[in-house]
């Protein structure tokens, strides 16, 4: 099927009180991961790239994975650009064919943040790609983005209802508590907040920071509101352990391929794990 954007996914989830899993993914086998997990378990997924990913490879290099890999599959898929500060960037993927970007600009002051992401909607919306933006400043590292513990604020409500009015992103990202990377201590989850901004908006909201949350903090937020769920850090702990724990088990043989395989096969395993905790298997259409 061709690449869809996050749209119909996403109202499809909120009707239905489940999230779409969305996982970042390094190279062609992680990518091959995402498209299996989905496949074995029939859901709908977004790809993400960072933009450091996105530079580190280039456009045209993942696309060509992503076409290759989505083209025979049979459930909706989505190719959206992660936490991307850089308007030029954000330009470059929806000119390549990222079905829908997210622009960050939650570093910046209030009304800096609702300009920038305005205009990224403008640029993206007549080319169909959806949009996601940013509110508050989320802890933890994402890519080059760094929020230090002091830096951290969750978001306003008031202004998350303002900025949803006059944004109108298609999935928003509120700064509710979560963490990028590793959490340190039990996270605090503003869950009235939570679902304050779902209900006064009525815009998907995507939950940030998924790596390390219990299971019942998932559903409880997905029963607010968050439609989208990203994995990221999972995903680099599963491909750097997935072939560590071969190479460990089987090491005078130099093969890699099996190594390789075994890297999708654990990559894949913890996709199926959170499309199932998510709710979303059995959801595409
Ligand atoms: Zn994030």
């Amino acid at each position: 099927m061709p690449l869809e954007n996050m749209k119909a996914m996403l109202s499809k989830a909120a009707s239905e009180d489940y999230a779409v899993g969305a996982f970042n993914i390094l190279d062609y086998n992680s990518t091959r991961a995402v498209v299996l997990a989905a496949e074995q378990v029939k859901a709908p997924v977004i790809i993400q790239t960072s933009a450091k990913t996105v530079i580190f490879w280039g456009t045209s290099v993942i696309i060509s994975w992503i076409r290759q890999l989505t083209y025979p599959s049979s459930v909706p898929i989505a190719l959206h650009l992660d936490h991307c500060k850089d308007l030029n960037l954000i330009k470059e993927c929806i000119k390549s064919g990222w079905t829908s970007v997210m622009i960050d600009a939650s570093s910046k002051p209030f009304e800096e943040n609702l300009s920038l992401s305005r205009e990224v909607v403008e640029i993206a919306r007549p080319k169909d790609v959806t949009v996601e933006a940013e509110l508050g400043a989320i802890v933890g590292v994402e890519d080059d983005i760094h929020v230090k513990e002091q830096d951290a604020h969750l978001a306003d409500s008031e202004q998350a209802i303002k900025f949803c009015a006059e944004v109108k992103p298609d999935c928003f990202a509120p700064a509710i508590g979560t963490a990028h990377g590793v959490y340190k201590g039990e996270p605090k989850i503003a869950y009235d907040l939570l679902k304050e901004i779902a209900a006064k908006t009525a815009v998907p909201i995507a939950l940030h920071g998924g790596t390390g949350l219990a299971d019942e903090v998932f559903k409880k937020c997905i029963s607010l509101g968050c439609t989208k769920v990203n994995i990221s850090t999972q995903l680099k702990y599963a491909f750097i352990d997935g072939f560590v724990a071969y190479h460990n088990a089987n090491n005078t043989e130099y093969n890699p391929l099996k190594v390789i395989d075994a890297q999708l096969h654990q990559l894949q395993a913890g996709i199926v794990e959170k499309i199932k905790l998510f709710g979303s298997a059995g959801k595409a259409r």
